[in-house]
């Protein structure tokens, strides 16, 4: 759990120190004109980029002397600063249960190469997981009972596990980069246009949705760790594939979730009643601005553990401490930064 939880904060902490390379300190919104004021080129061209992408973004004419006349452009995901559904985003949050696909590039059509990804993802796990039990019963002399409790307890542990993995994840991409960090950008501008338009994931099929997260918990990460785990401790190797898989899965319990109890099987339903998959009541609780709390996606059992310690809250005075980066939910409520700043991390009841 350690190990993974590490790839996910190094991934990530690489995904925060790029963007504060580039950008530090961060632009806010509403003083977009300054941007090509900033001495990063990457500013100037983004700015540039959004000139020649945007059709709809006000023209900025760059080398112009009066800065006064100089309109704030639009943002776009790929900006720093830039946080879905803010004043100034440019994006509207669409009335009704209507799909809004809002990254660029991305589609509601399930593509065959996504059903490929997926499959073979799911395929390998599965096989590895198999190969794992088989060593285990091995290395108990045929006990089946045994082993049979034993991978039991694994499995148990790892979808728990799994579960704060996800809160970590989700807390970590709605709060800092954009559709520009390296590796983590396509589920980052997924997860933070999800607060946007949070009904077009119930429009989506099962690979449409699951194939971005195949790219970080897929086949080479479980080989890998599977390796380094070596053949006499098949059980790390069994806890790390039904990890990754439920983190994969994570997209799937997080679209039942915003599914009527209509709209999915029975078995489904049974599912969140059971506290099994995240249900729709406390997952509801996320989608309130400024998006605080409420992060785990996979069973929502670490939540409230998170969530009433100030967990997330700890960890974003670090990041600031360490370069000065703000989460986003501290741009969406000046209180809840205050609050932060000050030491105060729980969330108020
Ligand atoms: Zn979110
Ligand atoms: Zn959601």
């Amino acid at each position: 759990m350690k190990f993974s939880a590490s790839i996910i904060a190094i991934s990530q902490f690489c995904a925060i120190s790029t963007t504060s390379a580039f950008t530090s300190p961060a632009p806010q919104i509403g003083h977009v004109g300054n941007l090509r004021h900033l001495p990063c080129p990457l500013a100037s061209s983004t700015v540039m980029d959004d000139v020649s992408t945007q059709s709809a973004s006000p023209q900025i004419q760059i080398g112009d002397e009066d800065e006064n006349d100089v309109e704030p452009a639009a943002k776009s995901y790929l900006d720093d600063g830039f946080v879905f559904g803010m004043d100034g985003s440019g994006l509207e949050r669409p009335k009704g249960k209507v799909a809004n696909v809002v990254v660029e590039g991305d589609s509601l059509e399930t593509t065959p190469q996504q059903v490929a990804l997926v499959s073979g993802t799911f395929l390998s796990h599965a096989l590895i997981s198999a190969l794992a039990i088989q060593h285990e019963l091995s290395l108990t002399d045929g006990n089946v009972a045994l082993t049979a409790a034993i991978t039991t307890a694994t499995v148990a542990s790892s979808w728990l596990m799994a579960d704060l993995g996800s809160g970590v994840l989700h807390w970590s991409v709605d709060n800092y980069g954009n559709g520009r960090t390296p590796v983590m950008g396509g589920i980052i501008a997924a997860f933070q246009g999800h607060h946007s338009a949070p009904w077009t994931i119930t429009y989506r099929d099962f690979c449409n949705n699951l194939w971005k997260l195949c790219i970080p918990f897929g086949i080479p990460t479980v080989a890998a760790i599977s390796l380094l785990a070596g053949p006499n401790h098949p059980m790390i190797s069994l806890f790390f594939a039904v990890f990754c898989s439920m983190e994969i899965l994570s997209q799937e319990f997080h679209k039942w979730s915003h599914q009527t109890k209509k709209e999915v099987p029975s078995w489904v339903n049974a599912l969140q009643d059971n506290g099994i998959s995240i249900g729709r009541v406390q997952h509801a609780q996320h989608h309130k601005a400024p998006y605080d709390g409420n992060y785990c996606i996979v069973s929502g059992q670490c939540n409230e553990l998170l969530d009433t310690s100030g967990f997330f809250r700890w960890m974003e005075h670090q990041v600031y401490k360490i370069n000065g980066i703000e989460a986003n939910s501290w741009k969406l409520d000046a209180n809840l930064r205050e609050r932060t700043l000050g030491g105060e991390y729980r969330l108020p009841q």
